[in-house]
């Protein structure tokens, strides 16, 4: 059991190709909106919402981009510390499907394996594409529809199982599915959290844990407990078990904003 008065809090990065809903499921999770046109606030790195996985207070951080994954340009910072990861791509866009093994890679090499998921955003699309695509087989028995189709239905599925990761089809804009996967994200970190634990129990106890990387330089929230080593590529924060005093605050349990 984790101590008392205390809970855990996990950066959550969400990855992948423009447009295909990052920010609106952040949104969507941690205020419980939809907008078209979402515009990332100035200054601000993370949303975050606090819940509770069996009996535990779990405060989940979600950390969006400004939009730079469209120019390959996310810095180190984004990822640094990051404990738990959603890889985004959309039902309409075959290039965003196309990405996630480099997506992946990327996180990996940044902060190794992370629970991550993988999520097929926008399906409230699925049915009319698919139903338009299947039309269009029928009609021009082209390749290149037939591909999509399948890509539709079943590639996502054998990625998910190709990337061990566990795979959810998402609507955002209905708001289908979003809380289950950072529910997911949240028990999967804790397992891990309870298994170290038990493994080492002088992790949590432990200030020059590398392992426990969090929350650093460029965010808005960057100055707890940290301290830059090598150039601020490596940093050295709390452990793993990311522990804070529970804020007890009516606000506390959404946004930063
Ligand atoms: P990001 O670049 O990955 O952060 O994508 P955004 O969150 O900015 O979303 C891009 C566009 O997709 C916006 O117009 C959103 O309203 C739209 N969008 C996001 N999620 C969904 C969804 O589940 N269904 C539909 N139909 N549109 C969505
Ligand atoms: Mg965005």
């Amino acid at each position: 059991m984790l101590e008392e008065d205390m809970e855990v809090a996990i950066k959550v990065v969400v990855v992948g190709n423009g447009a295909v809903g990052k920010s609106s499921m952040i949104q969507r999770y941690c205020k419980g909106i939809f907008t078209k046109d979402y515009k990332k606030t100035i200054g601000v790195d993370f949303l975050e919402r606090q819940i509770q996985v069996n009996d535990e207070d779990v405060r989940l951080m979600l950390w969006d981009t400004a939009g730079q994954e469209e120019f390959d340009a996310i810095t180190k910072a984004y990822y640094r510390g990051a404990q738990a990861c959603v890889l985004v791509f959309s039902t309409t866009d075959r290039e965003s499907f196309k990405a996630i093994p480099t997506w992946k890679e990327k996180v990996v090499t940044e902060v190794g394996d992370i629970p991550t998921v993988l999520v097929q955003n926008k399906i409230d699309l699925l049915d009319d594409s698919c139903i338009k695509k299947i039309l269009r087989i029928f009609q021009r028995k082209s390749k290149i529809t037939f591909e999509l189709l399948l890509y539709s239905c079943e590639e996502a599925e054998a990625l998910a199982k190709k990337l061990k990761l566990r795979f959810y089809r998402a609507s955002v804009k209905e708001d289908l599915n979003v809380t289950e996967v950072f529910k997911y994200l949240a028990d999967k970190y804790l397992q891990r959290l309870k298994q170290q634990t038990a493994e080492d129990p002088e992790l949590v106890h432990t200030s020059s844990n590398k392992i426990g990387v969090f929350n650093t330089a460029g965010g808005s929230h960057s100055n707890q407990n940290s301290s830059t080593l090598n150039g601020g590529d490596v940093i050295n924060l709390r452990p793993n078990k990311q522990r804070t005093k529970k804020n007890r605050s009516p606000f506390s349990n959404c946004s930063i904003l």
